[in-house]
């Protein structure tokens, strides 16, 4: 196979992903290099999952316009690949006096992002549209766009049209060193070289590593772990819409919502580190959390826990996306895309496009393109294939529920274990899925899980790479 592109994407979450596919929209051969065995296995896979409208953004930024534009790119692509959006809508409550003086002004700033649809509520109608909040709240600002929506399906079906449209997937390939020849830039792997003209660094929490590789010193990464608590479906009955405070200089703060998957998550907290791989959760977060859900919604507290998960945002020492092409080096770096990114993605991915294009990459559309892949629903409020007497009669397999907690079937299994990106491991099938992701957490199906994965043949397969001729289109 040949090994030299036009374009190298180190990176294959969802910013990443989504380069990848707008390229490979082009005359161009695309590379999507990632360290890990999995598409979608860093940042991406653990955020709060709201597609945002934008609303608080800092007005004038890359990021204002990027998530604004992402809102309406991902919101469009959704409908056409089956990832699920539930359109529940948000209030921003406000707990103090100082609180409800910043409403106004939160309202201003949504209009000047563009968004025009936020209102200012008093307490009774906080609590008429959220009747279990907890008791003191003052007023809120409605944002009825806000959106919750399955994050892995987004990264997935990215990746999977960007390998439809000719994207070389490169999976297990870590970048460690660069050299940057006069055509070519070769990238030496964990998996061994890959030759390319172009390079796009969409490395996320690596992101600075990689640039320093091209010679830059101009930002670091600040690892800011957030972690959540997610609790069982039951308590989804004690709030539909996304429950958010008002935000600070560190971030969005601690909210509560309903998930794209039936249950209600509280978090995220906001911690920096200096550990890239701290993404497991700790004591100290929890007794924050619980702390603020017993101010925020008592009731949510008396429901079970069904997991707990922890991400880390790529935090930088810059008030903004950082998007900067060197054309001598034919490289582009995108950093610092930090608690946004689900939903700027697709938006970042046009962008960069554009700025390529400035930096003199030859750009021509292709004629055609494949259609956009349809991809499994995972959330709740749709129909699901065990739900489905048409499928289930055309299929059996549809029929046969292996995971009883999150009702998922022996057909959606095999079929995410053939698919054109399959799973590494369990943890993969999981975000494939759902499956024991519910409230025995895999202890029930675990091992007749296991082996539909040890089936596959290319389940477990490291340094895999997918070239877009293996896929039957
Ligand atoms: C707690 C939390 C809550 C969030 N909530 C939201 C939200 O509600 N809505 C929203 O829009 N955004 C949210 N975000 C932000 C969003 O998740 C991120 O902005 C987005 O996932 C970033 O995607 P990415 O592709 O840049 O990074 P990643 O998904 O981290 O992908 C980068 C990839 O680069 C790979 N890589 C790194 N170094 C190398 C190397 N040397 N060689 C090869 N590969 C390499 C990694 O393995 C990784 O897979 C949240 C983030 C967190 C942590």
């Amino acid at each position: 196979m040949n090994t030299t592109h036009d374009v190298a994407v180190i990176g294959a979450g969802i910013v990443g992903a989504a380069i990848a596919r707008e390229l490979s929209g082009h005359q161009l051969s695309v590379a999507l290099l990632d360290a890990r065995d999995d598409v979608g296995d860093g940042t991406s896979k653990a955020n709060t999952a709201i597609l945002h409208t934008g609303f608080d953004a800092k007005p004038g930024t890359l990021e204002s316009a990027m998530v604004s534009r992402g809102y309406r790119l991902l919101s469009e692509y959704a409908r056409h690949t089956g990832i699920p959006i539930e359109h529940t809508g948000a209030i921003l409550v406000a707990w103090d006096n100082e609180q409800l003086d910043a409403l106004p002004g939160l309202r201003d700033k949504a209009v000047a992002n563009g968004y025009r649809h936020c209102e200012i509520i008093d307490a009774a109608e906080v609590y008429r549209q959220i009747p279990h909040l907890g008791p003191g709240a003052l007023g809120g600002l409605t944002v009825p766009d806000e959106s919750i929506i399955c994050t892995w399906t987004v990264n997935l079906a990215l990746a999977t049209d960007a390998v439809h449209r000719g994207t070389t997937l490169l999976r297990g390939h870590r970048v460690e060193s660069v050299d940057v020849g006069p055509e070519f830039t070769t990238l030496h792997t964990t998996a061994g070289p890959v030759t390319s003209r172009w390079v796009v660094n969409a490395a996320g929490l690596g992101a600075d590593v990689v640039d320093a590789r091209f010679g830059f010193e101009r930002f670091t990464v600040t690892p800011r772990r957030g972690e959540l608590i997610v609790y069982d479906k039951l308590a989804r009955r004690l709030v539909d819409k996304i429950v958010l405070p008002v935000p600070t200089a560190r971030g969005k703060g601690v909210l509560v919502s309903p998930t794209i998957y039936g249950n209600v998550m509280l978090g995220p907290t906001s911690e920096d580190l200096q550990d890239r791989t701290a993404t497991g959760t700790s004591e100290a977060g929890f007794e924050f959390l619980l702390d603020k859900g017993h101010k925020l919604m008592p009731d949510l507290l008396a429901e079970e826990v069904t997991a707990t998960y922890s991400g880390l945002r790529a935090a930088i020492d810059h008030g903004d996306y950082l998007v900067a092409p060197d054309a001598a080096q034919r490289y582009l770096l995108v950093g610092g895309i930090r608690s946004t990114g689900l939903t700027a993605g697709m938006a970042i991915a046009e962008h960069v496009v554009n700025e390529l294009r400035s930096a003199g990459l030859d750009l021509v559309p292709k004629h055609e393109l494949p259609e956009p892949p349809r991809m499994p629903n995972l959330g709740e409020a749709f129909i699901r294939p065990y739900q489905d007497a048409d499928r289930i009669a055309a299929d059996p397999a549809y029929g046969k529920i292996v995971c009883f907690c999150e009702r998922v079937t022996a057909g959606e299994l095999r079929d995410a274990c053939r698919s054109p990106i399959p799973p590494a491991d369990l943890d993969g099938l999981r975000r494939r899925t759902r499956v024991m992701n519910g409230r025995c957490q895999g202890f029930f199906c675990g091992a007749e899980v296991q082996e539909f994965l040890d089936a596959t043949p290319t389940g477990a397969v490291h340094a895999r790479t997918t070239h877009p001729e293996e896929i039957a289109l």
